[in-house]
């Protein structure tokens, strides 16, 4: 890890020099390169011909104003609003739609995609791995600011070896980013999900940190998952993530299966409740989803074989599911792509007919559910799981409240949830402004050219005069997994 902080420094070092120019020039001393959340933002009026606001059960409003600084001041019919009594506002826009920044409670910055180095095809590194992890961390950066102009303010990241970096980089207001949430390393058992399977064990359990670093933090029995659940928290992990159940992407293991046993995943639990943050499980198969709930664990990703009782059982410990539509749509496709090896591709075959039923049972026992992508490819597509949820029967507004609202619901009510995906009072003003209303079209929401503005804690990062945003990689349609209707014989 020492490594990638003498990139971070050695980023902080080109970034600081950049921004010192910046400042001198315009005779600011305080001024960060981008806005950010240390300073109070200046006090903005947007007026939208629509306020969507996110939780569903709110009635959209029309010709509303929203005043804000870093948090909303006032929200509400601008006619409304009271002629004193409010700070003036430094700044004014209008937009025909405005809604709050979405949230990704599921992705991955490893880096192994890159869309500034050439690195091939698809801008994908031919081997899925980055030759180096200093490459991969400069690919990660990169994602950031992809990610938060896509309009996703929020991010929670289920795994990942630079969580703590790119957590730091995301508050210093050096590089454009969404709120960053991390889980570390993700815990899972020896042969696991987690685990490296085709690469010796005294290296996937990290005993040799000098020839590579695994994403996994390798646990079995209670006391080494409660020490490797101290490691995370060391690291000032948000949320815990655990493995379950097996998984699609790993060599030998069947996502039917439960992995770490209910006493291994209630220690987990117990020991992240004392820092005030939940537990996050990958579980595919039933036993997995079932001993996730047995032991305490706050958030189901994937969930895919999630059923009635499994579902009533959730929603009655106020959980919140995750399934991740757009990876399980990568395997919508009639032809196994070279990148998946035979039994990868029967697996996830299998898993999306099960995942694409797991969501229509969510949805109709009403679990909460939150939209995370797993990242496959960019990390940019998170609108495209809101658009999915409503192709299975999710109302537009309750897809949109997956999309906002439900975000930080996704970490737990321990503490660690910040006020935001919504428009209301109090909430961090992460908000986005848009040329078309997604009522009636929620495909709107992938288009990166009809998002025209976008504020995260009250600091423009996309609009007139804002540059990060410009390139013409993040003002067209994202390319997206696109969800599909299924073929007959599934
Ligand atoms: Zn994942």
């Amino acid at each position: 890890m020492w490594a990638v902080l003498t990139l971070w420094r050695l980023l902080v070092a080109v970034l600081g020099s950049v921004s010192g120019g910046h400042h001198s020039a315009r005779s600011v001393q305080t001024e960060h390169l981008y806005p950010d959340r240390t300073q109070l933002s200046p006090v903005t009026l947007l007026r939208s011909g629509l306020l969507i606001l996110g939780p569903a059960n709110h009635a959209p409003i029309k010709q509303g104003c929203v005043l804000f600084n870093s948090t909303i001041l006032r929200v509400g019919e601008c006619l409304k609003l009271p002629k004193s009594g409010l700070p003036e506002p430094t700044n004014e826009f209008e937009v025909p739609v405005a809604m709050p920044g979405f949230w990704d409670v599921h992705t991955h910055y490893g880096g192994t995609y890159c869309s500034k180095l050439n690195v091939g095809t698809n801008s994908k590194f031919p081997s899925g791995y980055a030759p180096s992890k200093y490459v991969a961390f400069a690919c990660a950066v990169q994602m950031l600011r992809e990610t938060l102009c896509a309009g996703v303010t929020s991010v929670r990241e289920m795994g990942g070896l630079y969580g703590q970096e790119l957590h730091q980089l995301a508050t210093s207001g050096l590089y454009p980013s969404p709120n960053f949430h991390y889980a570390g390393k993700f815990i899972g058992m020896t042969g696991g999900h987690t685990d490296e399977q085709y690469l010796p064990v005294t290296i996937t359990r990290n005993d040799r940190d000098d020839m590579y670093e695994g994403v996994g933090a390798l646990c079995d029995g209670v006391a080494d998952c409660v020490r490797k659940t101290r490691e995370q928290l060391r690291k000032r992990a948000d949320v815990i993530k655990v493995m379950t159940s097996g998984g699609v992407l790993s060599a030998f293991d069947s996502p039917y299966d439960q992995q770490l046993s209910v006493e291994e995943v209630s220690a987990i639990v117990q020991e992240a409740r004392r820092a005030r943050r939940v537990v996050a499980a990958h579980a595919h198969g039933a036993p997995g989803i079932a001993s996730a709930i047995a032991s305490g664990v706050h958030t189901i990703e994937h969930g895919s074989c999630m059923n009635e009782s499994l579902a009533i059982s959730a929603k009655r410990a106020r959980m919140v599911h995750v399934p991740t539509i757009t990876i399980c749509q990568t395997f919508n496709k009639s032809a196994r792509p070279p990148e998946y090896d035979p039994l990868e591709w029967a697996k996830g075959v299998a898993i999306l007919e099960s995942n694409t039923n797991a969501v229509k049972v969510s949805i109709r026992v009403g679990l909460t559910i939150a939209t995370g992508t797993d990242c496959p490819g960019n990390c940019a597509q998170v609108a495209q799981e809101a658009v999915s949820l409503h192709s299975l029967g999710m109302s537009e507004l309750g897809a949109i409240e997956s999309l906002t609202a439900n975000g930080p619901l996704s970490l737990g009510a321990l503490g660690m949830a910040p006020k935001s995906g919504r428009l209301a009072v109090g909430y961090d003003a992460d908000i986005i402004g848009l040329s078309t209303s997604p009522l009636g079209n929620l495909s709107v929401l992938t288009d990166g050219g009809r998002i025209s503005h976008i504020w995260k804690g009250g600091g423009l990062f996309k609009g007139p005069g804002r540059q990060v945003c410009d390139d013409a990689a993040t003002n067209r349609p994202w390319e997206v997994e696109a969800f599909m209707p299924m073929p007959p014989e599934w």
